[in-house]
């Protein structure tokens, strides 16, 4: 069915496995029988090839989809399909070594960062199995001789689209509350990163997800993500990616009035102001940007540091990030591996040719001239940025830092709200009155105090402004799978008498 990818380490013979998708329970090749290659960013090698879907993959996967979900899946019990995500965290946790390699040899991240991935994929399956059983309605007090409700329903199928940042977790983001809320699914990963999740696809069937439930038609945008977008009985789209393709989404899914819900990019400010814990500071600017790699739509890539201590600031940092060490993910002392394409790559490189126009190199600057192979960018501080430089309004996606100073607070938050985007924010300081009153003015979707990035399920996740709309984990995430019906039973037996 499908063998495991191998890194073809350095001059070996890479051995490259055939993967292909999973549809109706299957796993199946592309009905034009075309294939994609897929690579790994620190040999630059390919891997695995993968059947590159088409319209004509999309609508079996779809039908199989609605098939599942008037045949059954929508009347399954909520305590079963509890069970079923349940299941499906225990086989995560079971075969986490295994997933997180692959991860790692497929996307380029440290194989630690990998590990906490998995990690979190079983937690976010358990959580939504969890929450499966808590979907309720309510019972409303109308003024009327009657029973009045609202019911919780499923809203159909749903077609998911996900990034290459976090490929198996972005797939269990979207699918667990789906399956808790009764949706069917099809899900199309990255075209750069969909081994994780067909793996994981092994392990449907035993876990008891009936033949059509949760189906994974892998390719690029073009060929099998606008299909899933413009496809008729898909009645709701996740998305999860960069803006300029949410629009394209989101202008395809008004022909039917589908349900979208958009997580795009974001330049995310992580404000320093002087009186916060210095160490723990420089700490936070670094992991908030470059844990892994940068590829991070929440990334705190706009550090705004108060004057006082910005020569110190920029200085320590720039230290520290000297010292951080790429290499292969799969090497336990990589602190950063490589970006996860060719194509990536050369737009965080060309970036930093932008940035080296507008602003001052703390540190890094280029790509590291240390490996013979691999998509490696260095870890990079530029600063004196203006707000207004390219550098500083534009999602880069790579480990690329833009350090603005500001003199006070009031000066702060409107440079940190000067952003077309406004996923995410994070603000240092010991002042708690401080703290809170720049919570309060930023218009971000999650705010971070002496922090940034810590991630839970329980809480929600999504953006302000261009960052999109709708939120994912926690209970909000289960809404956007959910329509709801008004129902009134009344109980008056001669109710009308009008005419
Ligand atoms: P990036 O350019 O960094 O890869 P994208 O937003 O293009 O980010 O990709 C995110 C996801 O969106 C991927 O699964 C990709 O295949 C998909 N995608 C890209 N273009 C389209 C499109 N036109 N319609 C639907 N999905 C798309
Ligand atoms: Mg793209």
């Amino acid at each position: 069915m499908v063998s495991t990818a191998r890194a073809p380490g350095k001059g070996r013979k890479s051995e490259v496995a055939r993967y292909q998708m999973y549809i109706d329970g299957k796993f199946v090749d592309a009905a034009g029988g075309k294939t994609f290659d897929v690579y790994d960013p620190a040999t630059e090698g390919v891997i695995a090839t993968c059947p590159a879907g088409e319209a004509e993959d999309v609508d079996r996967a779809v039908q199989a989809a609605v098939r599942a979900f008037y045949g059954g899946w929508r009347s399954v019990s909520a305590q079963e399909r509890g069970r079923v995500l349940f299941r499906l965290a225990e086989r995560v946790r079971a075969r986490r070594a295994e997933l997180a390699e692959l991860e790692t040899i497929n996307s380029g991240k440290p194989i630690v960062e990998s590990e906490y991935d998995m990690d979190d994929t079983a937690t976010c399956f358990e959580y939504y199995g969890g929450l499966a059983t808590k979907i309720n309605g309510e019972v409303l007090p109308v003024p009327a001789d009657a029973i009045a409700m609202a019911m919780r329903e499923p809203v159909g199928i749903a077609g998911q689209i996900i990034p290459w940042n976090y490929p198996l977790m972005m797939a269990a983001w979207k699918i667990a509350p789906a399956l808790a809320a009764g949706c069917t699914v099809v899900l199309k990963p990255a075209e750069q990163t969909p081994l994780s999740i067909l793996k994981l696809a092994e392990d449907f069937e035993a876990v008891g997800l009936p033949p059509g439930v949760v189906n994974v038609v892998t390719g690029d945008g073009p060929g099998a993500g606008a299909p899933l977008v413009a496809h008729p009985k898909v009645r709701k789209i996740a998305f999860t990616g960069s803006a300029e393709v949410g629009k394209l989404i989101m202008r395809s899914a008004a022909d039917q009035l589908k349900r979208v819900s958009l997580e795009l990019g974001g330049k995310s400010p992580n404000i320093f102001f002087s009186d916060a814990d210095f160490e723990n500071a420089v700490d936070g600017a670094l992991f908030g940007t470059f844990i892994n790699q940068g590829e991070v739509c929440s990334a705190g890539s706009r550090v705004l540091v108060q004057q006082d201590i910005y020569k110190k600031f920029v200085d320590a940092a720039a230290a520290k990030a000297k010292t951080i060490r790429l290499g292969p993910g799969v090497d336990r002392e990589t602190k950063m591996g490589p970006l996860v394409s060719a194509e990536q790559r050369d737009r965080v490189a060309s970036y930093l040719k932008v940035g080296r126009g507008e602003a001052k190199v703390a540190a890094g600057g280029g790509t590291p001239k240390e490996f013979d192979t691999g998509w490696y960018v260095e870890p990079t501080i530029f600063y004196d940025v203006d707000n207004g430089a390219r550098i500083a309004q534009e999602e880069i996606f790579g480990p690329v830092m833009s350090v603005i100073p500001f003199r006070d607070e009031a000066e702060a938050i409107r440079i940190a709200n000067e952003s077309p985007y406004g996923l995410a924010a994070a603000v240092w300081t010991r002042d708690i009155f401080k703290a809170f009153r720049v919570v309060k003015s930023l218009e971000a979707g999650i705010v971070w105090v002496n922090h940034m990035q810590p991630t839970f399920v329980e809480a929600p996740w999504g953006g302000y402004k261009m960052s999109g709309f709708g939120r994912e984990l926690g209970h909000w995430g289960v809404e956007e799978y959910l329509e709801t019906k008004q129902v009134f039973i009344n109980l008056d037996e001669k109710p009308i008498g009008w005419y």
